[in-house]
């Protein structure tokens, strides 16, 4: 078995694009995947148009997104009396080369999965195997120790990177006095319901205050005979005191009674959000959580992305997004510097000190801080919105959160390929 591959722990969305780019460039890699089978877990994700170019540069159509989800056409924010406090064009709409894509996050992680098993075989993507820790061997491989129903194993490999999510296993190891997960007070509760999409018919809109609210989206496109799509919807309340409510891992099932008071008498002449909630067949409930950022991704030949690096607050709708950056970035340093640690290197100097300064930003409400600034200014209360904050102010705002998020368009659209179509890895690139 070859010693020089690529080891991937964890096969979720960053680990699979990683392993789709390494397929494209010409390099051999292997997948770890703790859960024994993959199912299409989680609700909705927002793919900006900076990750829907990747995914049409690794070969995917609009006709296969279409079958993951619906393009986005608006972002909106919206005041609890449903008055408009900002929107914006989103995708094509707002002159993107690239669409941006709402869609359901399982769909699209068994899209990734499908597509990279037809490409290099059941083999490369192995289910069951917990990523437990690394060892650096003194030739500057690295052995990645399993652990499985069968028992413990181990893979050397030339480089390993740690897409473990979250609770990342690598990340523990390599930063052993890392801070418990990071909660600020908020909880999610998340479901799809079938229901007219409002606005545009493809509008992200978060309503209410910055402490309580509702975020909704369509991930299909309406249904031709019904006019009735799937919506994606969340509602958030913030806890003053955290104490007061248990803290949970990811969709934990509850029931709908268990939170559609806080949102009850929320309805418009658009929009009725307790008849939103009440269309789901179930509610997921989960803490938004984060970590801290750390200085560096790397140590020597491994390196963390995706969430195992930076797992952040959803508020800025780029988690998914970024983790599919970080994979065609390494890819293209692994293009450059070969299957090497140097490559890893370039890559923590490109992404790791912005995506850090990103956590915090998101941490910080990331484009819901609009609503902050709305609830300083006049607690939430307004008439007219340019009373309060300006179109300037409004637009500025936007303006400086898209340009740190790398989805910039003016940026976006004139920035060359990450990795050159045909590129691929030259035997001279190896050491
Ligand atoms: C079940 C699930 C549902 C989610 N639902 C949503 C959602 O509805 N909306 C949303 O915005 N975000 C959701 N997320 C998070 C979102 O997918 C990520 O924030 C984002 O896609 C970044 O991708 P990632 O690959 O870094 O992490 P993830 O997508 O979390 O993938 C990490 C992968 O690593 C595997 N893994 C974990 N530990 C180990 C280990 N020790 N060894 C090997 N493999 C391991 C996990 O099983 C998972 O497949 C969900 C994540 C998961 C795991």
């Amino acid at each position: 078995m070859s010693h020089d591959r690529v080891l991937i722990a964890g096969g979720g969305i960053g680990g699979l694009s990683l392993a789709l780019t390494l397929h494209q460039i010409g390099v051999d890699c292997v997948v770890f995947e703790s859960v024994s089978e993959l199912k299409p877990l989680g609700v909705g994700i927002n793919l900006q148009p900076n990750a829907v170019r990747e995914l049409m540069e690794l070969g995917f159509t609009t006709d296969d997104l279409d079958q993951l989800g619906a393009p986005a056409r608006e972002w909106a924010l919206v005041g609890q009396k449903g008055q408009e406090i900002y929107a914006e064009p989103r995708g094509t709409d707002a002159g993107y080369h690239w669409p941006q894509y709402a869609v359901h996050r399982g769909a699209f992680h068994m899209a990734l999965a499908r597509r990279f098993v037809q490409l290099a075989g059941a083999d490369a993507l192995r289910t069951g195997q917990r990523a437990a820790g690394y060892q650096i061997e003194a030739d500057g491989r690295v052995t990645l120790r399993l652990t499985s129903v069968d028992g413990e194993s181990f893979e050397t490999g030339r480089v390993l990177i740690g897409a473990d999510g979250i609770h990342s296993a690598i990340r523990a190891q390599m930063h052993p006095t890392q801070p418990p997960i990071h909660w600020g007070g908020a909880v999610m509760w998340r479901g799809t319901s079938w229901t007219k999409p409002v606005r545009t018919g493809a509008s992200f809109i978060g309503l209410g205050t910055h402490r309580h609210r509702m975020v909704i989206y369509p991930i299909s496109r309406p249904d031709p005979d019904t006019g009735l799509a799937l919506v994606n919807w969340i509602a958030e309340v913030t806890y003053d005191d955290p104490s007061v409510h248990e803290r949970t891992g990811w969709f934990r099932q509850v029931p709908i009674e268990d939170f559609i008071h806080h949102f009850e008498g929320w309805t418009y002449d658009w929009l009725d959000v307790p008849a939103l909630i009440r269309g789901a067949d179930a509610a997921y409930e989960n803490p938004m959580i984060d970590r801290d950022p750390v200085p560096h991704w790397i140590d020597g030949p491994v390196a963390l992305m995706g969430d195992a690096a930076h797992a952040m607050y959803p508020t800025g709708s780029n988690g998914a997004s970024q983790a599919i950056i970080d994979a065609r970035t390494l890819g293209a340093k692994i293009l450059s510097d070969g299957v090497t640690a140097l490559a890893l290197e370039a890559y923590n100097d490109q992404l790791c000190g912005p995506v850090s300064d990103l956590i915090l930003r998101n941490r910080g409400a990331g484009p819901f801080g609009l609503l902050n600034l709305v609830n300083d200014r006049c607690g939430g209360e307004f008439d007219q919105i340019d009373d309060v904050v300006t179109p300037q102010e409004r637009s500025e705002f936007m303006t400086k959160y898209k340009a740190a998020a790398g989805f910039a368009r003016d940026t976006l659209n004139a920035a060359p390929s990450i990795i050159p179509a045909g590129a691929q890895i030259g035997q001279q690139a190896s050491p």
